[in-house]
């Protein structure tokens, strides 16, 4: 299960409104199939662990053409075979139990007769819990809420969302003596990520000293598609230059504010800056988002006092992406 939360953490947010969840089918102690839902619209992660799975177990190729969600149930229903009887399958989040687009995750898990479903987090989404208890009325055996403190920060996005409340969380980037200045610091693969955050997130919040002196463009230019958010410039000074390319991006608003208000008409919020702008909005901030590069630069250090913990970290390509949230006292 931990394996799972880990894999998960390295699409945190890119699920958007959804949240990340991973799945894993266990036969005889052996990993079968794995699967993370990882885009919004597309199959549920149990689906993608079960359709891995239904194809290392029987070589079936047939079920590796279908993507949408609907078609691999049906598939399923018709050619399962009991196949699953003797698998166990975990999950980071409980089985959705909700007819939405796809049919629920609870309600294949219950056809395919798991020998028994290991459950991460229960869920907390209205119209999606009650997957435990469908399946426990199914006579399968249920493992609940084995990780729910090690997944809730996972779900911190999820539980805002489904709240209405904004998730905030502030990026930025350094090396590892802490220098922030001095052109990219990030790898291409980061730099890639800040931009997949971009198109998910709808509204980006700036400095007006960051503005001046970087010019930057805030967009989306690294990935194909992307959204390109709002931006909003935190600066009592109303006056920019605006050939500043940021102005010059389609699709989006851009407000000059000197308060903060208007966060709270957006879902899902990215601060980017430095230390000067972190010390400012730091009681804002739902996490905090650290791309470290592996090189040492002899430049402007992070001047900030704040006591974090680490909620995961991984390996990206030539940098470490570290997720924080702030200690509460
Ligand atoms: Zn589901």
């Amino acid at each position: 299960m931990k394996l799972l939360i880990d894999e998960c953490w390295e699409y945190q947010l890119l699920a958007y409104p959804n949240p990340v969840v991973g799945a894993m089918v266990v036969k005889d102690g052996a990993m079968i199939g794995v699967g993370i839902h990882k885009e919004a619209g597309t199959p549920h992660a149990e689906v993608l662990a079960i359709k891995n799975s239904f194809y290392k177990l029987t070589s079936n190729e047939d079920i590796l053409k279908l993507e949408n969600s609907n078609d691999i149930h049906d598939f399923l229903y018709q050619n399962h075979n009991n196949i699953f009887e003797d698998c166990e399958i975990y999950s980071t989040l409980e089985p959705c139990n909700h007819y939405g687009k796809t049919p629920p995750c609870s309600k294949l898990l219950e056809i395919m007769n798991f020998k028994r479903v290991i459950v991460g987090a229960n869920d907390f989404g209205q119209n999606s819990n009650g997957g435990n208890k469908l399946l426990k009325d199914s006579n399968i055996k249920v493992t609940e809420n084995i990780l729910n403190n090690d997944s809730i920060a996972l779900l911190k996005p999820f539980s805002k969302w489904i709240e209405n409340k904004p998730f905030v969380f502030f990026k930025y980037a350094q090396t590892l003596n802490g220098a922030i200045t001095g052109g990219y610091i990030s790898c291409q693969k980061s730099l890639e990520l800040v931009h997949k955050l971009r198109d998910k997130i709808d509204l980006l919040v700036i400095g007006g000293d960051t503005v001046r002196i970087d010019r930057p463009t805030l967009d989306t230019r690294f990935i194909e598609n992307g959204n390109n958010p709002d931006i909003l410039i935190y600066s009592r000074q109303k006056n920019f230059d605006k050939s500043i390319p940021l102005f010059d991006v389609p699709n989006r608003e851009v407000f000059i504010e000197n308060n903060l208000d208007r966060i709270k008409e957006y879902k899902l919020v990215m601060f980017e800056g430095g230390d000067k702008f972190l010390n400012l909005i730091k009681d804002k901030i739902d996490a905090l988002l650290v791309l470290n590069s592996t090189s040492l630069k002899n430049r402007n250090n992070m001047k900030i006092d704040l006591d974090l913990k680490l909620d995961n970290m991984y390996q990206n390509d030539k940098d470490i992406v570290m997720w924080f949230q702030k200690v509460t006292y």
